[in-house]
């Protein structure tokens, strides 16, 4: 029901824009150093959350679609960048490594890409902010970002080369929010000789300002814009957690949206802006041996699927390595159930966290600590967030403190319903575990950061990113991704 009140509320167009990996430490080092005029800026005229906690595992595709669908993993049924499909009996990845994309074969590995994420993986009973604007005769934009589920029917334009060796259908749509650019396949600015668009087919901060930018100058903005900018994630991977220069270069490419103002007091009178993270990254050690946790190693009494065969008949666990964060599958749970792998993991002081479901309960290791931790939902116990649990065991094993009616989280922000999510966001035998700071598992082809850092675990350092908000006094129910959907809606 609108009350009179609400049709004279004419709320200003929200832009949010995503900064992969942005992190509160670095960015208060790029602060101190003046090395951030934009971020100060938004930062001195806004509020500042430094804390908002990410879905688990710390993977930008499944906190993307937390984000937009106000779900965790449990229901918007988006797992991690790779995950094996029960279903389809294979492993799914939207893009590890070139290497593991071959071997897996480049036609499915770009269907899932371009058109199973948002139209077929993401449940069809989550809806993402797009849809529920368009539902309400509203528009929306999506500049870059890998999830974008909306009502719109959208075709890319492949280049010839590419459509033939991916064997990729052009005349079937993705369902996208009503304005939609995604790289070099779809895009608001008709043609452009750039080069810089074609670095990464027009995944890079460069384009994405650009497309912006565009629809700025043309005052085409949609009562909500989501903008992607992804070149900083791959800059702390390689430089590590303190990289205060890439918050710089990330700096200056705001700095051409807010110059294209006539000052910029007028760019936070016109539009309420948004700027986040999406997961932070760990940092791992420089002895490469040390570092990578090698899973093939660990379960090498196993037959272990290969990549590119796929699924054979003899193979008994399937590897879904999320950088900081794995998915152990057993394809045959009657003879390899998961509880039997966990010991393994046990002995490596490198695997923090251990976790795995059985029945109504979910199970916690450590490879760092001994002890047993069980926990399932509705309990005696609340948190942070109003949630309720049954808790028993060693609450050192996720850093939890116990009152006699309260839980606290430690090194482990949101624990319980992380992980419960986890082991619930999709079918299959699994166990997951997670990588202690310091290191990252590695299977066939995985991307490593020795000496650099990474992210998909469950640890503080994975997990929590800044945001910083203009325009409104008002902040989400709680300081978490899952919590923001509702919040910005009320924005619009
Ligand atoms: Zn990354």
């Amino acid at each position: 029901m609108e009350t009179s009140s609400e049709k004279e509320f004419h709320p200003k167009p929200v832009i949010m824009i995503i900064v992969d990996t942005l992190m509160d430490v670095t960015l208060q080092k790029a602060l101190e150093n003046n090395q951030a005029p934009v971020f100060q800026f938004l930062k001195e005229n806004g509020q500042y959350f430094p804390t908002i906690v990410s879905p688990f595992p710390t993977m930008s595709v499944t906190v993307d679609t937390t984000l937009l669908t106000g779900t965790h993993p449990d229901q918007h049924r988006l797992p991690g960048l790779v995950w094996f499909n029960k279903k389809e009996n294979r492993l799914i990845n939207y893009g590890t490594s070139f290497k593991e994309l071959r071997k897996l074969g480049i036609h499915q590995s770009l269907e899932d890409l371009f058109f199973n994420l948002n139209n077929k993986h993401i449940s069809q009973d989550v809806t993402t902010i797009h849809e529920e604007l368009e539902n309400n005769d509203q528009t929306s934009a999506s500049i870059n970002a890998l999830v974008f589920k909306g009502n719109t029917d959208h075709y890319y334009s492949f280049p010839k080369l590419m459509k033939w060796m991916a064997q990729l259908d052009e005349n079937r749509a993705a369902r996208a929010s009503s304005e939609f650019s995604y790289g070099r396949f779809s895009k608001f600015i008709p043609s452009t000789q750039n080069k810089h668009f074609w670095k990464r087919f027009g995944f890079n901060n460069k384009a994405s300002v650009q497309e912006l930018n565009h629809l700025i100058k043309k005052d085409k903005l949609p009562p909500f814009t989501i903008v992607y900018l992804p070149d900083l994630d791959k800059w702390i991977h390689k430089h590590g957690r303190m990289y205060a220069k890439g918050i710089e270069k990330v700096d200056q490419q705001l700095q051409n949206v807010f110059d294209s103002f006539d000052s910029w007091e007028e760019a936070v009178e016109k539009y309420t802006w948004i700027i986040l993270g999406d997961n932070g990254q760990a940092w791992i050690d420089s002895d490469k041996q040390r570092a990578l946790v090698d899973l093939r190693g660990i379960f090498d009494d196993f037959k272990i699927m290969k990549l590119k065969n796929g699924v054979t008949s003899d193979d008994q666990i399937v590897l879904g390595v999320n950088e900081r964060m794995a998915f152990i599958y057993s394809l045959d749970p009657n003879n390899v159930p998961v509880e039997n792998l966990v010991p393994l993991l046990e002995k490596d002081d490198r695997v923090d966290v251990i976790a795995w479901k059985n029945k109504d309960h979910i199970e916690v290791r450590s490879g760092v600590q001994k002890g047993e931790l069980r926990f399932h939902p509705d309990g005696d116990y609340t948190d942070d967030y109003e949630q309720t649990w049954f808790i028993k065991g060693d609450t050192d094993l996720l850093d939890l403190t116990l009152t006699e009616r309260t839980i606290e989280y430690g090194e482990y922000p949101d624990a319980l319903a992380r992980l419960h999510s986890c082991l619930n966001s999709h079918d299959g035998d699994y166990l997951i575990a997670s990588a202690k700071p310091g290191y990252e598992f590695i299977g066939e082809g995985s991307p490593t950061h020795v000496g650099g850092a990474s992210h998909g675990g469950l640890h503080e350092q994975d997990s929590l990113i800044p945001m910083i908000v203009t325009g409104t006094d008002s902040s989400p129910s709680h300081l978490r991704m899952v919590d923001l959907k509702e919040w910005i809606l009320s924005l619009l």
